[in-house]
């Protein structure tokens, strides 16, 4: 069985660790890698090779940075294929899905390319007598990223090229789940011709994730997961006097007005809720209708569409779900719509107990739909990060909209409607960080910046776009006098232009 390697200082080099977490195949539930669990020392290691390969990147002229950036789009896509494999080999999400994901993640590489633009700095002449200054932006130096498994090529892809363009190195450690396509990647980076150390992997868990918290040589780090470790990794890396910005969990819902073409809102609801087995931070899991009538003719259109989803392997190009990534993720889901009967929730669609012949192994569950959720129950206050779509009934606009608000999360929404004037109020006073009208899954591109509000985000900057060269470079003001040779004397007031 393959085991999985670091990529630190230009080389892949095998873990010292004892420790290893298995990478499975979710459609056979096999165990097809192991991954291991790197040593703090290791990570150590790693930043002294990024801090060595730091000096001279940082100096570099942008435009020869953004040279192999270039290149590296180009190999990026002309191993399309082979990285949206892996990703679903080890994620189970369909191949056209893992493309889907991966060109997002281009995207952010394209837009790396264009970075020397938006580093230029002001200029100001004659701020005083002979006197000008200027501002610009200077990278940071050593800077890390941890990522979750849920988009295995695009999520590091949000940080690592905007971090390098900027003229930082990078620490990456991804998710234990799904490796093999940051890997693939971090090759292609080295063959694209950016010098060693300015990219390293390297792979583990919590002890891994401390170390990179702790250590004095990394400046910033940045962080998506789950909300409870992106609320642990702001406070620990901003206690040893980091940067951080801390991507977490979502819960995100669409209202459904009444005035909504309603084919179109069936469609959106069936991709952003089930589409790669509703394990997206943007993924659309309540479904807010307002009004009796709205509703039930939502729940009706629905209904049958949930039964009939094509749910199978990534290998099946029929398939239009996978499975989930791991049995303990289909356990907790399992556990959750459990929950969800319990609490009296109407269980309209059940997908548990879902069988795949060939597949029995395989971690998957079919898609599930619940009508007449209410705030109080489990299944509405959790992330389920599964095919669970649940749809709370609203009598007003006013009411879904307080609904949102009240949510802990506030990554992603949207609404559905014709009306002007709702969309409007809604984009306006929603308190969520990125809104969808008539748009389901509101991902901003390369060129805006991504990121929730409220628990979705711990930190003050979001990712890629401008916001990502705002978080990976510091201002620096200079101001200059020109000619030196004029005298004044020593002057003990405070500097004005009075
Ligand atoms: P996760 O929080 O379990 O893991 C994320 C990273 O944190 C991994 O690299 C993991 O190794 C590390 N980690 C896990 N436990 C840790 C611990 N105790 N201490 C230190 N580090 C630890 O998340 P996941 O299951 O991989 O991903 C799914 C979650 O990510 C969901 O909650 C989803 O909403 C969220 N997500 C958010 C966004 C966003 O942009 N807001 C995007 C993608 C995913």
């Amino acid at each position: 069985m393959e085991t999985i390697q670091n990529g630190i200082g230009g080389r892949k080099i095998t873990s010292v660790s004892q420790r290893f977490s298995p990478v499975f195949n979710p459609a056979t539930g096999e165990e097809i890698a192991r991954l291991p669990l790197s040593q703090a020392a290791e990570v150590n290691a790693a930043v002294e090779t990024a801090k060595k390969a730091a000096t001279t990147w940082g100096t570099t002229p942008p435009t020869k940075r953004v040279k192999p950036m270039f290149k590296f789009k180009e190999l990026l896509e002309k191993n399309a294929d082979k990285i949206a494999r892996a990703i679903s080999a080890e994620h189970g999400k369909t191949h056209a899905d893992a493309l889907g994901e991966l060109q997002r993640g281009i995207d952010v590489v394209d837009f790396a390319c264009g970075i020397p633009h938006l580093l230029k700095g002001e200029f100001s002449r004659n701020v005083g007598p002979d006197i000008d200054s200027w501002s610009d932006h200077q990278p940071l130096g050593v800077v890390a990223g941890i990522t979750p498994f849920n988009f295995p090529a695009m999520v590091p892809m949000w940080m690592y090229p905007v971090a390098v363009a900027c003229g930082n190195t990078f620490i990456l450690k991804p998710s234990e789940r799904d490796p093999s396509a940051v890997m693939l990647a971090w090759e292609l980076f080295q063959e694209a011709g950016f010098p060693d150390g300015v990219l390293n992997v390297v792979h583990g868990d919590k002890a891994a994730v401390d170390a990179i918290l702790d250590h004095p040589g990394i400046a910033a780090v940045s962080f998506v997961g789950s909300t409870p470790i992106a609320q642990y990794v702001y406070a620990r890396g901003t206690a040893a006097g980091k940067r951080v910005q801390a991507l977490g969990g979502a819960k995100n819902h669409m209202i459904v007005m009444p005035d909504a073409d309603m084919d179109q809102a069936v469609d959106a609801l069936m991709g952003a809720g089930y589409g790669s087995a509703g394990e997206r931070c943007m993924a659309i899991s309540v479904a807010v209708p307002v009004g009796e009538r709205t509703a039930d003719r939502l729940v009706e259109a629905l209904a049958p569409k949930v039964r009939a989803l094509k749910v199978g392997p990534a290998t099946d190009s029929d398939s239009e779900m996978g499975p989930v990534v791991t049995a303990q993720a289909k356990q907790r889901i399992t556990q959750l719509i459990d929950s969800g009967v319990e609490e009296g929730a109407d269980l309209v669609v059940d997908g548990r107990g879902f069988k795949l012949q060939g597949y029995e192994n395989g971690f998957f569950l079919g898609g599930t739909l619940f009508d007449r959720v209410t705030k109080d129950m489990e299944i509405y206050k959790q992330e389920i990060f599964g095919p669970v779509l649940s749809v709370v009934r609203t009598g007003s606009y006013d009411e879904a909209a307080h609904l949102i608000n009240s949510h802990e999360y506030g990554n992603g929404t949207a609404i559905f409607t014709r009306d002007g004037d709702a969309a409007r109020a809604f984009a306006d006073r929603i308190e969520v960080g990125m809104v969808g009208i008539n748009v389901p899954i509101p991902v901003p591109v390369a060129y805006h910046s991504f990121g929730g509000w409220k628990r979705s985000l711990f930190g003050d900057h979001a990712v890629y776009g401008p916001e990502g060269v705002r978080f990976y470079t510091r201002l620096k003001t200079v101001t200059a006098r020109w000619p030196t040779g004029i005298r004044k004397g020593a002057e003990f007031n405070f500097p004005s232009m009075k």
